[in-house]
């Protein structure tokens, strides 16, 4: 796509970044619509949803779901892909609550026989007395909205810490966006309600189950990369962009460069994946002083992911473990050979953690080997020691995990979305494009949105784009 000015086929689109978000544009454009290239920073598809063999064992970035509520048109797309490769999983996590080990999703039963007597108390004094708690006053945050929705019980005993953890910020540091994107059961009848939807006759076909391909998450975006180069979309991988030119309020061209060499990529449009934050980074000329400044008042949460390789065939039952608790730092671990039911290597399984933590910090610089032994110790003090051998320790460190919803962010991200949005040639979306909190069929949905409003002369319907951003606001995240 590089050089040429005059276009006589369908609209050329660059596509920045081959996450579930840029894969998923190329594979709904590159039916019939436009001539598609993406360029990619990393050697790999699939951005933060990419799966990965360590030993034999397929492991993904964290645990990864896809979830049955996806969109039926995302769902169809991904079933069609994947065949008999995509299986319907039982979900079998287990959450620490007052102590004790519930299953999660939660189960009316099981909560009933496990939570200690006063936590089930205190949360049905929570649900009794709600009408008649007081309401906070005073401007809303993420921890108002969830004490007034939830009570204290719940709010302290599982949200707070847990995104004090998540995102290492107090919840009244934290804006209401996190608990409407992320907190599904608002209520304390609202997470009865889902309870009593895991009951067996009550449920239904897909309840308490997601979907899992055999060779990891990631097989999803692979599948989808092969599919759109079938259709004749172009990957480019280890892509360097080191500018995107622009002609006052158009973008004319993405430059990257390899060695001493820059090439000169010339769509009608791009379509960025990439963080909204990078993004303005790279225009050239740069945008006014105000929108850079709230470029880099913008903040993600980076993640470690350690993975524990243990000489045994399996270490527990369970798909996920959740951690609320602050006294141990990660917030959840994974079994990969729970999610595929995988039945090798023999001899062999994985632990994968989650440690949110950000570049800087302690974490970030220690070696596998010591963020192993801190693991292991974490695992002790849960009550769940490693008394098999352990292999060794392998580390991966992402660094735009989740976007940090503080309560400044609203301000910084609508002045930033609203200068990218006068710029024609360009439409930026996906998780790290519009700042989502989001999960994989979200990112789909929108890419798919995106693809819908290109015209067949190269531009941008930018009404019906303003109806799908409108939509965007209504996607929760499922955990
Ligand atoms: C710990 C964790 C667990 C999760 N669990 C689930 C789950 O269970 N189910 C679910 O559906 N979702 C889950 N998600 C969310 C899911 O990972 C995201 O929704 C999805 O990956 C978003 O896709 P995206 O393409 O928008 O962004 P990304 O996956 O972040 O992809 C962005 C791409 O842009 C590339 N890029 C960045 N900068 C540049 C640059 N300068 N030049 C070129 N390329 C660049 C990156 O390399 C990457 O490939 C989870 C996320 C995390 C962090």
């Amino acid at each position: 796509m590089a050089a040429s000015k005059t276009r006589t086929g369908p609209p050329r689109v660059a596509i920045l970044g081959a996450g579930p978000a840029g894969i998923a544009a190329a594979y709904a454009l590159s039916k019939g619509k436009a001539e598609v290239e993406v360029l990619e920073r990393a050697a790999v598809a699939g951005g933060n949803s990419t799966s990965f063999q360590i030993d034999g064992i397929w492991c993904d970035y964290g645990s990864h779901r896809f979830h049955p509520v996806a969109d039926p048109h995302v769902l169809a797309d991904v079933k069609a892909l994947l065949g008999p490769d995509l299986l319907l999983q039982p979900r079998h996590g287990r959450i620490r609550l007052g102590g004790r080990w519930i299953h999660f999703p939660l189960k009316l039963q099981d909560a009933l026989l496990k939570l200690p007597p006063a936590f089930a108390a205190s949360l049905i004094g929570d649900m009794v007395l709600g009408k008649f708690r007081r309401k906070s006053t005073g401007p809303k945050s993420f921890s108002s909205v969830l004490y007034d929705g939830l009570g204290p019980t719940i709010s302290e005993n599982f949200y707070f810490p847990y995104v004090r953890k998540l995102w290492g910020l107090d919840p009244d540091k934290l804006a209401v966006t996190l608990a409407e994107r992320r907190v599904s059961g608002s209520s304390v009848g609202k997470i009865l309600g889902k309870m009593l939807r895991m009951i067996p006759g009550l449920r239904g076909e897909t309840t308490g189950r997601f979907f899992y391909p055999r060779q990891g998450f990631g097989q999803i975006s692979s599948a989808m990369v092969a599919a759109a180069k079938g259709q004749g979309a172009a990957f480019g991988f280890g892509a360097n962009i080191v500018r995107i030119e622009r002609d006052g309020n158009r973008v004319t061209a993405v430059v990257t460069k390899e060695g001493e060499v820059e090439t000169r990529h010339t769509p009608d449009q791009v379509y960025s994946t990439i963080p909204l934050t990078t993004l303005v980074r790279l225009m050239d000329p740069p945008p006014p002083p105000e929108v850079i400044a709230a470029a880099n008042a913008i903040r993600f949460r980076g993640m470690i992911l350690v993975y524990l390789i243990l000489g045994t065939d399996r270490f527990t039952e369970y798909d996920a473990h959740y951690f609320p608790e602050l006294s141990i730092p990660i917030s959840r671990m994974s079994e990969p050979k729970n999610y595929n039911s995988a039945t090798g290597p023999k001899g062999k399984t994985i632990l994968c953690a989650e440690l949110p933590c950000d570049p800087g910090e302690t974490w970030w610089d220690m070696s596998d080997e010591d963020l192993g032994r801190h693991y292991c110790d974490w695992l002790g003090q849960l009550g769940l020691p490693v008394n098999v051998p352990v292999i060794r320790t392998e580390t991966r460190r992402i660094a735009h995990a989740y976007p940090v919803y503080d309560l400044d962010y609203q301000r910084h991200f609508e002045t930033v979305d609203a200068w990218l949005s006068t710029l024609d040639g360009l439409l930026s979306f996906g998780r790290q494009g519009l700042f989502a909190h989001d999960n994989t069929h979200h990112a789909f949905a929108m890419a798919y949105a995106a693809a819908e409003v290109l015209t067949p002369e190269g531009g941008i319907d930018r009404a019906k784009w303003a109806e799908h951003r409108h939509e965007f606001e209504s996607h929760r995240v499922e955990d």
